[in-house]
């Protein structure tokens, strides 16, 4: 698998800094921030999309030494707020004017403070292009049961944290890794069962078993409708 990069630095007092952008950032995908009324995220994007960002997790996962950023505010917005044609499903937040946030990947082991990345991303500098090669391997096996009890998010737990209007996630190797089959699994099932069954809600829910809210989660929302403005609901 082939990911186009552009690799950042940056250097603050003694202290310097490699973070990763895909390039580009796929278009169409959001990132919304739910917490005050639903304790959650909802990210929202195409199946080009969560092919894109799943990869950029393998990527983290390879990466301990870095920080993986993907950029997503004020981007476009799917054309209807929910799933299309309507949502019928408890888990779809009805959208209002959420604020939009980015996504940062960073490993436990670089004890990088998340109250730092306001700094860090100021002073990044304009990178050079390279392109990542993973190993198919890298993904893990679909057909493999995930290991989402809870005593496997316990040794391997997942943090958030939100700072600069970005959602931090803070992890490890063999987290990202898994986490990663949320997306890509996502891009292949969702388009499949939409044509196969015409129900419009695909997602996948990322939860954050060591927050102090437990209901708190990733909501990971499959929307293929993103061009122009106007639709009929
Ligand atoms: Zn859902
Ligand atoms: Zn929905």
């Amino acid at each position: 698998m082939r990911l186009p990069i552009t690799v950042h630095r940056a250097r603050l007092g003694k202290h310097s800094y490699r973070v990763i952008r895909p390039r580009p950032t796929p278009p169409n995908v959001v990132l919304r921030d739910f917490r005050n009324r639903h304790d959650e995220y909802d990210i929202r994007l195409d199946a080009h999309a969560a092919h894109r960002i799943g990869v950029a997790w393998l990527l983290a996962a390879r990466s301990p030494r870095s920080l993986v950023h993907i950029p997503l505010r004020g981007r476009p917005t799917p054309v209807t707020p929910q799933c299309w044609p309507r949502c019928l499903e408890w888990c779809c937040p009805p959208a209002r004017d959420e604020r939009q946030l980015d996504l940062l990947l960073l490993h436990r082991g670089l004890q990088f403070r998340p109250s730092r990345w306001k700094e860090v991303r100021a002073r990044l500098d304009s990178g050079r292009p390279e392109t990542a090669e993973l190993p198919a391997s890298d993904a893990p096996d679909d057909e493999a049961p995930l290991p989402f009890e809870e005593h496997w998010m316990d040794q391997h737990p997942l943090r958030q944290h939100v700072y600069a209007e970005t959602l931090l996630l803070t992890g490890n190797a063999p987290l990202f890794r898994e986490l990663s089959t949320h997306f890509l699994e996502l891009a292949t099932r969702a388009p499949r069962m939409r044509s196969l069954t015409g129900k419009a809600h695909h997602c996948n829910e990322l939860r954050f078993h060591q927050d102090p809210d437990k209901g708190s989660q990733l909501h990971i929302t499959y929307a293929d409708r993103w061009s122009g403005t106007d639709i009929d609901l």
